[in-house]
């Protein structure tokens, strides 16, 4: 019996941590979302936004935003990306930095209601090419 040769190296897992500029996971802590403060004006924006929409700076500091906040409106979808399970459901989040986020929830689409407080956590968005999660941000029921 033959023997299949390995011409190629094996693939190697591929857990991806989407939007490395926006999410910090501390190996010691909880994931907070990464503020972009403008240095020159003081603008707070997320994400990133380059330059300044305000005064056109290019220099920021990163601050770590608010884990909690209040769940402006939200909707589950059908419809997604390869690789995404439906439905899922999208939502804003107010956070106390006056910054409204858009985001992935987690969680039963009927236990989510407007008004309503919720925090960061991460989660698999969707998979990538070799069906592995790719982990982001998300929003959850306090
Ligand atoms: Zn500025």
């Amino acid at each position: 019996m033959a023997e299949k040769k390995k011409t190629q190296k094996e693939k190697e897992p591929d857990i991806t941590f989407y939007h490395p500029d926006l999410l910090e996971i501390p190996e010691n802590g909880l994931p907070y979302l990464k503020g972009y403060k403008c240095r020159k004006c003081g603008q707070l924006d997320f994400p990133k936004l380059t330059p300044c929409p305000t005064c056109w700076g290019e220099d920021f500091d990163v601050v770590p935003l608010s884990r909690k906040g209040i769940l402006y409106s939200f909707s589950d979808l059908y419809i997604g990306q390869p690789g995404m399970a439906t439905p899922y459901i999208c939502g804003y989040i107010d956070l106390p930095e006056d910054i409204r986020i858009f985001a992935m929830l987690k969680g039963d689409v009927n236990t989510f209601k407007c008004d309503e407080e919720v925090e960061l956590t991460t989660g698999p968005i969707r998979k990538n090419a070799d069906g592995l999660p790719i982990i982001s941000y998300m929003f959850q029921k306090v």
